[in-house]
């Protein structure tokens, strides 16, 4: 029907549009047709007004600035192709939110997102700081945008830090509030951790397990070991066992 040609005819020229962007046209192979799909779902809903620029190109993903009225936010999108999904899949083992999904390809990577948003909600619930999410579509986070006066916030492996032992009691105490949350980040390191306005901030929870996951210890006891590394090399008299110690017994 007419209803149905005119979204048809609006969609294709978004598409096109989308396609034409300059900020588009180095990473065009993140688009697959489900994605443009995706994005235009977003503009349509008023969660993404205009993409702006990318900030970072990834594995799995890629992020970029959009606005949102005028707020800038950020937009990550996971390519369909090249993501990992055995490996994501075994992500999403043992937590009773996922788990239908673990078998199934495509499945996989909507999962993942939806645990990404729903990581962010809930590390933001138990106080961590942590990028607010604002919406997820399909392969499409978008979420709060972490600046800097020169463009995205820089993660702390790119900064020098004034304060090392504050910093590191910051990334501890998130650790244990994430970890009283139920939550095992996975990934965490000094390149998963951004700096805003002094504020340390937690990103890429998109890997992030229950306690209830098979290997949540083991992924434990390897970011305490990334994390106490890089704050040893900091100054800061500790290691990897001794942060684990505390996140277990605090
Ligand atoms: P990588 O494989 O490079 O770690 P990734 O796929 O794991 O990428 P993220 O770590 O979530 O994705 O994001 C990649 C980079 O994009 C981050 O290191 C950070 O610089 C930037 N970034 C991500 N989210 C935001 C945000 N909300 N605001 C500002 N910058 C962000
Ligand atoms: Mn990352």
């Amino acid at each position: 029907d007419r209803i149905a040609r005119k979204r048809d005819r609006e969609f294709s020229q978004f598409r096109e549009r989308i396609k034409d962007a300059d900020q588009f046209k180095v990473t065009e192979s993140v688009f697959d047709e489900a994605t443009y799909g995706a994005l235009y779902k977003l503009v349509q809903d008023g969660h993404i007004d205009a993409f702006g620029g990318p900030i970072s190109t990834g594995k799995e993903a890629n992020v970029y600035t959009a606005l949102r009225g005028d707020e800038e936010v950020a937009v990550k999108i996971y390519r369909i192709n090249a993501s990992d999904f055995r490996e994501m899949g075994e992500y999403l083992e043992g937590d009773p939110r996922f788990e239908e999904v673990a078998g199934n390809k495509k499945a996989v990577v909507v999962g993942w997102v939806r645990k990404e948003f729903a990581n962010l909600e809930r590390a933001r619930a138990a106080g961590v700081r942590v990028p607010e999410p604002i919406a997820v579509e399909r392969n499409v986070l978008v979420m709060e945008y972490l600046g800097a006066e020169d463009g995205r916030a820089k993660r702390l492996a790119e900064v020098s830090i004034e304060n090392p032992e504050t910093a590191y009691e910051v990334v501890r105490e998130y650790m244990y509030r994430l970890y009283d949350a139920g939550i095992v980040h996975g990934d965490l390191s000094e390149y998963n951790i951004v700096v805003q306005d002094s504020q340390l901030y937690v990103i890429d929870v998109g890997q992030a397990v229950t306690i209830h996951h098979p290997n949540s210890e083991d992924f434990l006891e390897r970011d305490c070991e990334n994390v106490a590394a890089f704050f040893n090399r900091q100054g800061v008299d500790t290691d990897g066992d001794q942060l684990l110690a505390y996140i277990h017994e605090h």
